[in-house]
């Protein structure tokens, strides 16, 4: 069964138990299940009405991704922050406003070429590092858009994206920061995060040699 399979299958028992049910004496078989999203608009259409994780109770807004649908380059953050929440738009906020920054003045390229998503689509609270049953229910969706778009070029933002995108729990994001990794048929690479920056400004130097590396793969 495919992640998106699960999903579907996860949502047909949410929304039995919404109906009363409280335990299954038939299993449905997965033929009966409505038919997967095809295309990213299709799969944008059903995640704004996702309830698979309690986050969608304190969500304002669902943000899925903007950017170019052929990118070369993917940028995976964490979860959407409260700007990004409140607006249901990428880039909104401080945090935002040097990713776009970091896009253009050191990849040299307009930040539309690029695309950019989170791991998570709803806001945790506080933002708060995601619970892994609340990755394990979003995490397909981001997966989904990288089967689409196939990006050359992943860019991990951020330990979180790193450790969920690639299983490497147990890997400090310094410790891997910068190096070119493979991932499926993509390059991967990961540096940290521009909410991190804004709080630790000398890691700025850091996070330029990366997209300098990035830059040279374009
Ligand atoms: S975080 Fe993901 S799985 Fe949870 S409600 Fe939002 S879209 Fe659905």
């Amino acid at each position: 069964m495919t992640p998106i399979e699960k999903i579907r299958l996860l949502k047909l028992l949410y929304q039995y138990r919404a109906m009363g049910f409280e335990y299954f004496q038939e299993y449905r078989p997965l033929s009966s299940v409505p038919s997967l999203p095809q295309t990213l608009e299709e799969l944008k259409r059903d995640v704004a009405h996702c309830h698979l994780c309690a986050l969608s109770k304190s969500r304002k807004n669902v943000v899925f991704g903007a950017g170019n649908l052929r990118a070369k380059v993917m940028f995976i953050g964490d979860n959407p922050g409260a700007n990004e929440d409140e607006t249901g738009l990428l880039y909104a906020g401080k945090s935002g406003e040097l990713l776009a920054k970091m896009i253009e003045n050191v990849l040299l390229v307009p930040k539309e070429e690029v695309y950019v998503t989170t791991i998570l689509k709803c806001k945790t609270p506080q933002n708060r590092v995601p619970t892994p049953e609340e990755v394990a229910c979003c995490k397909p969706y981001v997966m989904q858009q990288i089967q689409t778009i196939k990006p050359q070029i992943i860019v991990a933002l951020g330990s979180t994206a790193f450790h969920h995108l690639t299983g490497e729990y147990d890997t400090p994001i310094d410790r891997v920061r910068g190096t070119v990794l493979n991932f499926g048929e993509a390059k991967l690479v990961a540096t940290f995060h521009p909410s991190f920056l804004l709080r630790n400004p000398s890691a700025k130097k850091e996070v330029f040699a990366d997209l300098l590396t990035i830059r040279s793969m374009l």
